[in-house]
């Protein structure tokens, strides 16, 4: 791969590199852009209840899924769109971190082995729990206070509110009915996923958005999926990073997405996938 390849860490939207080889499926949740052979990004679609984007490939043989979004239903279909794809169900569900919006779409896929960090499980297990009590406790007033943005004059607090109409919205209907996933199989820093085509690769970067946060990496098309460490057009999200990380580390490694970016360039990624659009 060409050293300006790396170039694609500061671009704009991920461009297909090959042609899908079959009819791209559509979907109430998800915008299907396939990324590379046997690679597609799952984008949230403005007012599906995904929240974040996924990630679907075909490993040969067996299929992986990354981050199934916010709810039971966002999970269910991108098991369905895994299917239409690759012509066999999602065999594994990587999570990337363990924000609500990653993982409880978990709940749409009930057989399906669960992968995360042991961090991640720790957190879920911990914030994540409190996460899902607050949203069953906030859901609605968190909704009234959206649609009270969406009507501002100010334009910056209208965009915000719109955009979180639909978070709120999902919660408001969903969170009563979910649980918090809990990983069937756990690593420390790495693991690897092989099929018969190519394989992936869960690698964790460690504190940065959340106290651990992983990405997804297909060496064989130089695909990266960075979940919640890169959006397009915002600052790094960093609200639920490790606050005194910041104030302990070592200047020289303070910047967490200095040290992700640092890890994530020697892979080569000729496309990086991120967050949808904010
Ligand atoms: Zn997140």
């Amino acid at each position: 791969m060409r050293q300006s390849d790396h170039s694609v860490l500061k671009s704009g939207m991920p461009r297909p590199v090959a042609p899908a080889s079959k009819v791209v499926p559509t979907s109430e949740h998800y915008e299907v852009r396939p990324l590379a052979p046997g690679v597609w990004a799952a984008l949230h679609r403005p007012g599906g209840w995904a929240i974040c984007n996924a990630a679907i490939v075909d490993l040969g043989g067996r299929t992986l899924v990354a981050d199934p979004g916010m709810t039971p239903e966002s999970g269910e279909d991108l098991g369905r769109l895994a299917g239409e794809l690759t012509g066999r169900p999602p065999d594994f569900v990587a999570l990337t971190h363990y924000h609500n919006d990653h993982v409880r779409g978990a709940q749409g896929l009930p057989s399906v082995a669960v992968f995360a960090s042991e961090e991640t499980r720790r957190l879920l297990e911990t914030r994540g729990v409190e996460e899902l009590i607050s949203d069953r406790n906030h859901a609605e007033a968190g909704l009234a206070r959206a649609r009270a943005a969406a009507a501002s004059a100010v334009p910056e607090i209208r965009a915000h509110g719109v955009l979180a109409i639909t978070y709120w919205e999902a919660l408001a209907a969903t969170a009563a009915r979910c649980g918090v996933p809990k990983p069937d199989v756990t690593f420390e820093q790495e693991m690897w996923f092989h099929g018969s085509d190519r394989s992936t690769h869960l690698l964790s970067l460690g504190t940065a958005h959340t106290p651990d946060d992983a990405v997804l990496v297909v060496p064989d098309s130089g695909v990266v999926f960075c979940a919640d460490l890169l959006f397009v057009r915002f600052h790094p999200y960093f609200a639920d990073g490790e606050p005194t990380f910041l104030a302990t580390a070592n200047r020289s490694d303070a910047w967490a997405w200095r040290r992700c970016a640092s890890t994530c360039t020697p892979l080569k990624p000729r496309l990086v996938a991120w967050r949808q659009q904010v």
